[in-house]
């Protein structure tokens, strides 16, 4: 389904809609809701009926978000400016970032991640990409239940 920015919706579950969600909407959830991807829209959820903006959804979108901090890991709480700091204190690769922050080894975010996606999709390409490095590895499939 399509957002009304044009771009398509990631499906979600009811889970991670409702722990994001001011409770005021509650009552309007369902097993349908999409979650918008667009990093200039400020579309969080919608299905058929309901629209959600970063207004009605209690949790800051990270890639939707102007200000800092930008949370990247949501279950343990790292932000960018986390990360930014430990390769400023000599994190080398992603896995000693991960060592210094602790980000992405919570395995909840499809609860905690506004996106219901694992943080490392996130992440990995943001750390290499301040370490000026290519290589990707797949999602540990940490969230996988
Ligand atoms: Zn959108």
């Amino acid at each position: 389904m399509k957002c009304i920015c044009g771009v398509d919706g990631w499906k979600v579950k009811k889970i991670t809609v409702g722990n994001h969600l001011n409770p005021e909407y509650w009552h309007l959830l369902s097993d349908d809701f999409y979650f918008c991807p667009n990093s200039e829209c400020d579309v969080v959820y919608f299905d058929g009926r309901a629209i959600f903006t970063t207004k009605e959804v209690k949790t800051k979108v990270f890639f939707k978000e102007k200000g800092s901090p930008k949370p990247l890991c949501y279950c343990k709480q790292v932000t960018e400016e986390d990360v930014i700091e430990a390769i400023k204190r000599g994190a080398k690769s992603v896995e000693e970032v991960e060592e210094i922050t602790g980000i992405g080894n919570g395995g909840h975010c499809v609860i905690t991640n506004p996106s219901g996606r694992c943080c490392k999709l996130y992440y990995e390409g943001f750390i290499e990409d301040l370490l000026g490095k290519k290589d990707r590895d797949e999602c540990r499939e940490c969230c996988e239940s």
